[in-house]
Protein backbone atom coordinates (compact mmCIF):
# COMPACT_ATOMS: atom_id res chain seq x y z
CA UNK A 1 0.00 0.00 0.00
CA UNK A 2 3.01 2.53 1.03
CA UNK A 3 6.00 1.29 -0.52
CA UNK A 4 7.93 3.99 1.30
CA UNK A 5 7.19 2.86 4.64
CA UNK A 6 10.11 1.09 5.95
CA UNK A 7 8.25 -0.91 8.65
CA UNK A 8 5.79 -3.47 7.56
CA UNK A 9 3.10 -3.57 9.17
CA UNK A 10 1.56 -7.17 10.54
CA UNK A 11 -2.02 -7.28 11.25
CA UNK A 12 -2.95 -8.92 14.18
CA UNK A 13 0.56 -9.28 16.08
CA UNK A 14 0.88 -7.46 18.41
CA UNK A 15 2.84 -3.58 18.34
CA UNK A 16 6.22 -4.32 17.45
CA UNK A 17 9.21 -2.65 19.08
CA UNK A 18 10.23 -1.56 16.00
CA UNK A 19 7.20 0.75 15.33
CA UNK A 20 7.28 2.76 18.90
CA UNK A 21 9.51 5.58 19.46
CA UNK A 22 11.80 6.91 21.54
CA UNK A 23 9.65 8.83 24.31
CA UNK A 24 12.88 11.20 24.46
CA UNK A 25 14.60 11.19 20.91
CA UNK A 26 11.23 10.82 18.57
CA UNK A 27 13.43 10.32 14.81
CA UNK A 28 14.61 7.17 16.86
CA UNK A 29 13.41 3.87 17.16
CA UNK A 30 12.53 2.48 20.56
CA UNK A 31 14.41 -0.90 22.07
CA UNK A 32 13.71 -1.36 25.09
CA UNK A 33 10.97 -0.54 27.37
CA UNK A 34 11.15 0.84 31.11
CA UNK A 35 10.31 -1.83 33.28
CA UNK A 36 9.19 0.68 36.05
CA UNK A 37 7.42 3.40 34.14
CA UNK A 38 6.36 1.00 30.88
CA UNK A 39 7.66 3.50 28.81
CA UNK A 40 9.72 3.31 25.14
CA UNK A 41 13.24 4.18 24.55
CA UNK A 42 15.93 4.20 22.67
CA UNK A 43 19.62 2.21 23.24
CA UNK A 44 20.77 5.81 24.68
CA UNK A 45 17.51 6.22 27.03
CA UNK A 46 17.63 2.73 28.86
CA UNK A 47 20.33 1.58 31.61
CA UNK A 48 20.81 -1.47 32.80
CA UNK A 49 19.60 -1.18 36.76
CA UNK A 50 19.83 -4.36 38.46
CA UNK A 51 19.22 -6.81 35.99
CA UNK A 52 15.93 -4.71 35.04
CA UNK A 53 16.03 -1.84 31.56
CA UNK A 54 14.71 1.35 32.88
CA UNK A 55 14.94 4.68 32.02
CA UNK A 56 16.91 7.69 32.48
CA UNK A 57 14.52 9.12 34.86
CA UNK A 58 13.20 6.15 36.60
CA UNK A 59 16.83 5.40 37.29
CA UNK A 60 16.99 8.93 39.02
CA UNK A 61 14.00 8.26 41.20
CA UNK A 62 15.25 4.98 41.89
CA UNK A 63 18.99 6.52 43.09
CA UNK A 64 16.52 8.97 45.44
CA UNK A 65 14.50 6.60 47.17
CA UNK A 66 17.53 4.16 48.02
CA UNK A 67 18.95 7.53 49.53
CA UNK A 68 16.57 8.62 52.35
CA UNK A 69 19.37 9.77 54.81
CA UNK A 70 20.56 12.53 52.56
CA UNK A 71 16.61 13.80 51.99
CA UNK A 72 16.24 13.50 55.56
CA UNK A 73 19.47 15.74 56.49
CA UNK A 74 18.30 18.26 53.90
CA UNK A 75 15.39 18.51 55.69
CA UNK A 76 16.59 18.90 58.97
CA UNK A 77 18.78 21.57 57.67
CA UNK A 78 16.00 23.62 55.86
CA UNK A 79 14.40 23.36 59.74
CA UNK A 80 17.61 25.11 61.20
CA UNK A 81 17.31 27.39 58.43
CA UNK A 82 13.79 28.47 59.61
CA UNK A 83 15.40 28.27 63.33
CA UNK A 84 17.87 30.66 62.38
CA UNK A 85 15.22 33.05 60.31
CA UNK A 86 13.18 32.70 63.31
CA UNK A 87 15.91 33.68 65.82
CA UNK A 88 16.71 37.03 63.93
CA UNK A 89 13.55 38.02 63.37
CA UNK A 90 13.07 37.63 67.24
CA UNK A 91 16.14 39.58 67.98
CA UNK A 92 15.06 42.26 65.70
CA UNK A 93 12.13 42.78 67.39
CA UNK A 94 13.59 42.86 70.50
CA UNK A 95 15.79 45.69 69.24
CA UNK A 96 13.67 47.30 67.67
CA UNK A 97 11.16 47.16 70.86
CA UNK A 98 14.18 48.51 73.21
CA UNK A 99 15.05 51.56 70.65
CA UNK A 100 11.76 52.80 70.27
CA UNK A 101 11.54 52.34 73.92
CA UNK A 102 14.62 54.29 74.35
CA UNK A 103 13.53 57.27 71.78
CA UNK A 104 10.28 57.65 73.92
CA UNK A 105 12.14 58.58 76.82
CA UNK A 106 13.14 62.34 77.58
CA UNK A 107 15.60 63.67 76.69
CA UNK A 108 16.84 64.64 80.14
CA UNK A 109 17.19 60.83 81.06
CA UNK A 110 20.04 60.51 78.66
CA UNK A 111 22.15 63.58 79.17
CA UNK A 112 21.73 62.63 83.23
CA UNK A 113 19.81 65.41 84.20
CA UNK A 114 16.57 63.45 85.33
CA UNK A 115 18.71 61.97 87.97
CA UNK A 116 20.45 65.19 89.18
CA UNK A 117 16.94 67.05 89.34
CA UNK A 118 16.04 63.83 91.80
CA UNK A 119 19.09 64.58 94.29
CA UNK A 120 18.70 68.18 94.00
CA UNK A 121 14.63 67.47 95.19
ZN1 LIG B 1 10.93 4.69 33.34
ZN1 LIG C 1 16.07 8.12 23.41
Amino acid sequence: MNPASPIPHLPGAAAPLRARRCVRHTEREAVARCSTCGGFYCRECVVDHAGRLVCASCLTKAARAAEPVKSKRSFAGLRRGVTLVAAVLVLWVIFYAVGSLLLSMPPELHEGTVWKRIGMD
